[in-house]
């Protein structure tokens, strides 16, 4: 499979947020989200067995831990992405997927904990997501909204009401778009959407969701990569 690259961080984007995590990262996205900040995979990376992404994982976190499959979109390599995932449960890891919504889930391993991205139309991909998915979520599962404005946050409000996700899964994740071009200071002020006029729009209309910020960008600079 072609890997962009893998790597220990914490994990920064999911009830599982604070988290050590490994993370592999898939090359190549079929999307283009106007606020993506993994451009650096939608091409290159390096052609790698499942064994060597499997011992690169066991070297890092040796004997279990957390792991995420990331992009680009994962689900792109779903022929080799599907076994890696199940030797990874088999192995004893607690394992992460994290996907644009647009790709087929219903082959993904039951015991994997999907989050699943719901494309706002702020994004530039506002019609992408694969509306059968739902029918694919598991009560462990997670759906996230990044949001950059007020129309964002109305299709996401909207959205989770219509489909009663938060009775279908884990969590509803609202998290405000990050400035793609952030570097430097570790601050709110490189979100697209103020985080604090997101939690209030989500107090004054009781949604059940989770305000969430990607903490990894309030750790290391935001212009980071491997973290
Ligand atoms: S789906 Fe993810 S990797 Fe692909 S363009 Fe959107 S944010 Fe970037």
């Amino acid at each position: 499979m072609q890997i962009t690259e893998i790597y220990k961080s914490i994990q920064g984007e999911s009830t599982f947020s604070g988290l050590p995590c490994v993370f592999v990262r898939l090359t190549a996205c079929n999307l283009r989200c106007s606020w993506c900040d993994t451009e650096y995979s939608f091409y290159g990376g390096r052609k790698m067995t499942q064994e060597e992404v499997f011992n690169k994982v066991e070297e890092l976190s040796p004997g279990g831990g957390l792991v995420e499959l990331t992009g680009g979109e994962p689900m792109l390599q779903e022929r080799e992405a599907v076994p890696l995932m199940q030797r990874l449960l088999d192995a004893g890891y607690d394992l992460l997927l994290e996907t644009s919504g647009e790709r087929p889930l219903e082959n993904v391993p039951k015991g994997v904990v999907k989050i699943v991205d719901v494309k706002c139309p702020g994004s530039g991909e506002g019609d992408s997501f694969r509306m059968e998915n739902l029918e694919t979520l598991h009560r462990n599962d997670e759906v996230k909204f990044v949001i950059s404005g007020r129309a964002d946050y109305e299709f996401a409000r909207d959205f989770v009401a219509r489909h009663g996700l938060n009775a279908k899964v884990n969590a509803v994740l609202f998290s405000p778009a990050f400035r793609k071009e952030a570097e430097g200071a570790r601050t709110a002020s490189h979100c697209l959407l103020d985080p604090q006029q997101l939690a209030e729009w989500i107090l004054e209309d009781n949604v059940p969701a989770r305000l969430s910020l990607q903490m990894h960008k309030f750790v290391w600079d935001p212009a980071a990569k491997s973290v």
